[in-house]
Order: structure tokens, then C-alpha cells, then sequence
């Protein structure tokens, strides 16, 4: 099959089953090209989204500032609402105290994950969003059984309250995330998010040749396709 009806300009949109007999969505997002195309195939369905922006876990503070108004950038496109919530780097640090060396995808990752949707899955609790969803698993660099596992597991704390396990990354989701990114001139960060990934992403770096991670500077459209893919999936 062609891949045109998949792309962003083509691609007919169908309409999306939320469970839960509801149309309110509370959705976790991690960064803008991660979040834009879910953004948009949720608003295409007429599912009411308010984003919520927590990610303590992004070292430095002008590399979370970067990422979240980025993110806040295309909501205000698409006159969504925008939750900033607290940037408690210091919980965060705490949580994952013994998981500085755990690889990516390991049990640092899941404490990461944890941490973001127990205060995702709290919110939802206390303003009446009855689904809560992410963004992080659109990226193919992540483990979305690690992902849903912690989605789940936050919303179970609270009778009333499901998560989303939908695949982003089918029917052209991941090829339409590139194409946005590169469409919104999105910042392209070249790392997942926390000082740990930081460190290895660099050491991976040095030990291939490769100049190490530049930060702040680098967005989308403004390099080659391969590396777009290749950071693209890097990012948390
Ligand atoms: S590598 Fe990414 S997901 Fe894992 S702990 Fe660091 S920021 Fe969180």
C-alpha cells in the first residue's frame, strides 16, 4: 500500500473509541513532537483534551522550559488547555535514588514513568477527568508495555478512573509525528529528558565519534531524514 493516505496532508482520520463512556481526556504529555500528532488525532475526534505538562524528570531547568513551552506553543495553535504543573526536580531525584546506572527502559525508567502518572492520575482525581493517557508511547525508542503497566497501575489508585492503552504508533502514527515536527518546526531535543540519559546518551556518543549532545539549539526540519528518526525516538 502507498504510504500517502497515511501522511499528515492525506491521512483520514477515523474516529477514535475512548474507553469509558466518557468524551474528557486528561493527557500526559511529554513534549511537543511526542504530543502533536496525538493532540491532533484526539481533537479530530471530537474527544475533549486538556494536556498536562509534568516532567520533573528533564534536566536541565532551560531544557524543561524549552520543552514545555514548546509543547504549550502548539495547545495554544489548537486552543487546548495547558496544565504547568510543578517542576519538583528534588522528588524526582528522590525516587530514583540506587537507579542512576539502570540502563534506558529499566527500573529508573519505571519509577520515572510511575512518578509522572500517580501525579497525572491525581490530578485527573481531583478536577473529574475519568481517562487519563500519555504521549510517551509513540516514541519507538520506549517500552509501551513498561509504559501502559505504569499508566495503569497510577489510575488503578482511583475507582473511577481508567487509562488509555491506545497505539500511537500504528496506521502511520509515528511517520505523521516527523512530518508535524518538521511541519511546527518543533525543538528537537537530543536526549530522553533526566541528567542520567544525558550522561549516557554522551558516552554512547563519544564511544561511536559522534560529537556530543548539543542542547537548546536544534530544530526540526534542518537536518537530514535519517538523524530526524534517529533523535525523534530519543525523546521522553
Ligand atoms: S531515561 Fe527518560 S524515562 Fe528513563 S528515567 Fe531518564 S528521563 Fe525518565
Amino acid at each position: 500500500m502507498s504510504k500517502a493516505p497515511l501522511s499528515l496532508n492525506e491521512y483520514d482520520r477515523p474516529a477514535l473509541d475512548m474507553p469509558g463512556k466518557t468524551n474528557q481526556l486528561l493527557l500526559h504529555s511529554c513534549c511537543a513532537p511526542c504530543a502533536g500528532e496525538i493532540m491532533l488525532a484526539i481533537q479530530a475526534s471530537g474527544i475533549e483534551q486538556t494536556v498536562f505538562f509534568y516532567n520533573p524528570n528533564i534536566h536541565p531547568v532551560e531544557e524543561y522550559e524549552l520543552r514545555k513551552d514548546e509543547n504549550k506553543r502548539f495547545c495554544d495553535k489548537l486552543k487546548l488547555p495547558f496544565i504547568d504543573a510543578d517542576y519538583d526536580k528534588d522528588n524526582w531525584f528522590e525516587r530514583v535514588k540506587g537507579l542512576e546506572n539502570e540502563p534506558e527502559r529499566g527500573k529508573r525508567c519505571t519509577v520515572c514513568f510511575d512518578m509522572r502518572f500517580e501525579r497525572t492520575a491525581l490530578y485527573a482525581s481531583e478536577y473529574g477527568f475519568p481517562v487519563i493517557s500519555s504521549t510517551l508511547g509513540i516514541s519507538r525508542w520506549k517500552n509501551m508495555e513498561q509504559i501502559n503497566d505504569s499508566g495503569v497501575r497510577a489510575a488503578s489508585r482511583y475507582p473511577d478512573i481508567s487509562y488509555w492503552t491506545f497505539n500511537w504508533r500504528k496506521q502511520g502514527g509515528s511517520q505523521r509525528m516527523i512530518e508535524l515536527a518538521k511541519q511546527e518546526a518543533f525543538y528537537q531535543q537530543e536526549y530522553c529528558g533526566c541528567v542520567y540519559s544525558l550522561r549516557d546518551t554522551n558516552r554512547h556518543r563519544m564511544a561511536n565519534g559522534r560529537p556530543r549532545v548539543k542542547r537548546l539549539v536544534t530544530f526540526y526540519g534542518n537536518k537530514k531524514d535519517d538523524e530526524d528518526v534517529e533523535l525523534i525516538a530519543l525523546s521522553s
